[in-house]
């Protein structure tokens, strides 16, 4: 289960998220949706504190944390959140010295704690299920971006994290290389993994989310189920963001 409560965050004078409420339940996929600079990104680095919330609480399954202005929240705290969830970055962010294989030992090693060649099985079998098992061995730079957008993914996953975070997964590829990196995102939603991606592609998200928020200027503005958001928006600000798609 997850819950945000009235989370906010200001970069100085400029408020990016303006109270953000919502729920997720285990095993559901939530997208979120919106124009540029809406605060999407930044929702999604709060929920795993890469990003600090000015105020608001946020709870993923066992870890809850509180913010409040000039307070800053306990170490330990931070840790227990990032444990419960893992994020998949726009352009990867690899270690280039690793290989694929070391990329997702990596994490399972200093967050989890796991013996060495327990995560190195670990992470051959993940790279298997993104279909990556003759790669583990090669270094980013000899991967596409859909390769190691896909190593980014067995990274996130390979901590057990309650909630996966995706932040724009596809947008830094060439469109013939989005497909095999949607085609994974999809069997972990069949999977029943609790997920909330952030996307500008609208027939996946339209597929693959059970949920889908609008976000503009830090707040949300409309959220319901993809039938529902794309045919019948109940709000004129999601008319609009979606008749600018067409
Ligand atoms: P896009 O779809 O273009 O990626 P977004 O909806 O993800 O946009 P964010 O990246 O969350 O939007 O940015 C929201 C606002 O916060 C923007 O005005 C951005 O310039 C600002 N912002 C984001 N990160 C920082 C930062 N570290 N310092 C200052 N301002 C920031």
């Amino acid at each position: 289960m997850i819950e945000v409560r009235s989370l906010t965050k200001s970069f100085g004078a400029l408020e990016v998220l303006r109270g953000i409420d919502l729920n997720l339940d285990k095993g559901h996929v939530l997208v979120i949706i919106g124009p540029s600079g809406s605060g999407k990104t930044t929702l999604l680095r709060c929920m795993n504190a890469l990003e600090m919330p000015s105020s608001g609480s946020i709870v993923i399954g066992k870890a809850r944390l509180s913010f409040e202005p000039g307070l800053k929240p306990r170490r330990s705290d931070v840790l227990a959140l990032r444990k419960q969830s893992g994020m998949v970055f726009q352009s990867y962010h690899l270690f280039p010295h690793m290989t694929a294989v070391q990329n997702v030992m990596e994490g399972q090693i200093t967050v989890k704690k796991r013996p060495k060649e327990e995560a190195r099985a670990k992470a051959m079998a993940l790279l298997a299920k993104v279909g990556l098992g003759d790669k583990g061995e090669a270094y980013p730079h000899q991967l596409s971006g859909g390769q190691q957008q896909r190593v980014g993914i067995a990274r996130a996953m390979s901590i057990d994290p309650e909630l996966l975070l995706f932040d724009e997964p596809t947008s830094a590829l060439d469109p013939e290389l989005v497909r095999d990196v949607l085609k994974v995102i999809r069997q972990l939603a069949a999977e029943g993994r609790t997920m909330m991606i952030v996307t500008h592609e609208m027939k996946f998200a339209r597929e693959v989310a059970d949920r889908i928020i609008l976000m503009d200027e830090g707040a949300i503005i409309e959220e319901g189920p993809p039938e529902q958001l794309f045919n019948k928006p109940q709000q004129e600000r999601t008319r609009q963001f979606l008749s600018m798609l067409e």
